[in-house]
């Protein structure tokens, strides 16, 4: 038979990670942008964390500046985005915060056809680094193309500022590859899905990275930030060989997304994964214990009820979560779970 294979696959070009390395920024843009006009999406907060220095750096390189301060990345807040820059006609996208802003950022380069640049004001989940932007919309959120940043400026000493909270939310996205992973190899084993080795080694490799530094994964740290910012980057790689984000979600990513669906309470997106990668491993028959520990050391509490999220709804999640995203094959199988046994399995894990 001849040989078809082919994969296409976009890396960021320069990578800035550890202490004060935010002002590489202007030579960045200066070498990169098709034309002087910079946008710059953020937040209200993270605006005075970074956004306002990089505004800054910028005007004083004589790049014409238009910031825009946005929200949560909803459809609603992506549509104004584009119709109020489409006249900027920018030579480059710049997102500066935490998650949602560099999906915004990284969404609207896609379709506007220029670069991003990814300037993270917190290592709160892996999306910093990836080409895929989580929107939502009609209430659902799902991971849509987006551009690969064709760089990411990560300052460690802008990062610390954040709360811990999405530091350690950081950390359990990269430590929940591990399930993620499992998946994967079962969908190989059962369906004959294509995997990609050396992607799920890189995976596999970053999560057990801060398995095995979770001591070090503390407040008030700024290594504790660069270790963890580190193996999100090694994740977002993981996910750029393997053309997919496939390495790095799996049945929690879509436990993660049924809880949004039904009812997420006060949680984030990491502690949501951190709550599915428990009951996933469990269901895998893997050492649910050693996660726990795990996410006991940095802190990160995965009970449903320290969310407020009420037992029925995590008990409606996990049994449809399979639902969420029926083309990605894994653990949770192709049928509502039995109530019974996703009742069982949040219990044991100590979710409920
Ligand atoms: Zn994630």
């Amino acid at each position: 038979m001849d040989f078809v294979k082919c994969r296409t696959m976009q890396f960021p070009r320069l990578v800035f990670v550890g202490h004060g390395v935010l002002h590489n920024v202007t030579d960045v843009v200066r070498e990169n942008s098709v034309n002087k006009n910079i946008v710059i999406i953020t937040g209200k907060t993270t605006y005075d964390l970074a956004g306002k220095d990089v505004e800054g750096y910028l005007s004083d390189a004589g790049m014409e500046t238009f910031v825009i301060k946005t929200m949560d990345a909803t459809a609603e807040n992506f549509d104004s985005i584009i119709s109020e820059i489409k006249g900027i006609k920018p030579g480059l996208v710049i997102g500066v915060g935490g998650g949602s802003k560099i999906d915004l950022a990284k969404k609207a380069a896609f379709v506007l056809g220029v670069s991003a640049i990814s300037v993270p004001t917190t290592p709160s989940h892996d999306g910093i680094a990836s080409p895929r932007a989580t929107i939502k919309r009609d209430h659902v959120v799902l991971s849509e193309d987006a551009a690969m940043p064709m760089a990411i400026i990560a300052d460690t000493s802008v990062m610390i500022k954040a709360p811990y909270r999405f530091l350690a939310a950081g950390a359990a996205d990269v430590i929940a590859n591990i399930t993620a992973v499992m998946d994967w190899k079962l969908s190989e084993r059962l369906n004959g899905e294509e995997i990609s080795s050396s992607a799920a080694a890189l995976s596999e490799y970053a999560s057990r990275e801060l398995i095995e530094k979770a001591d070090l994964i503390v407040p008030n740290s700024e290594e504790a930030v660069w270790l963890v910012t580190k193996q999100i980057l090694a994740s977002g790689t993981a996910m750029a060989v393997a053309s997919s984000s496939r390495p790095a979600s799996g049945s929690e990513h879509l436990f993660a997304h049924a809880l949004e669906k039904y009812g997420s309470g006060s949680s984030i997106h990491g502690e949501q994964v951190a709550m599915g990668s428990l009951v996933s491993i469990y269901l895998h028959g893997g050492d649910y214990s050693m996660l726990k520990e795990t996410y006991k050391k940095i802190g990160l509490p995965t009970s449903a009820s320290s969310y407020g999220i009420s037992e029925d709804t995590a008990v409606k999640a996990l049994m449809t979560a399979h639902s969420i995203r029926p083309e990605r094959f894994t653990i949770l199988g192709v049928k509502d779970m039995s109530e019974p046994a996703a009742r069982k399995a949040l219990e044991i894990t100590g979710i409920i």
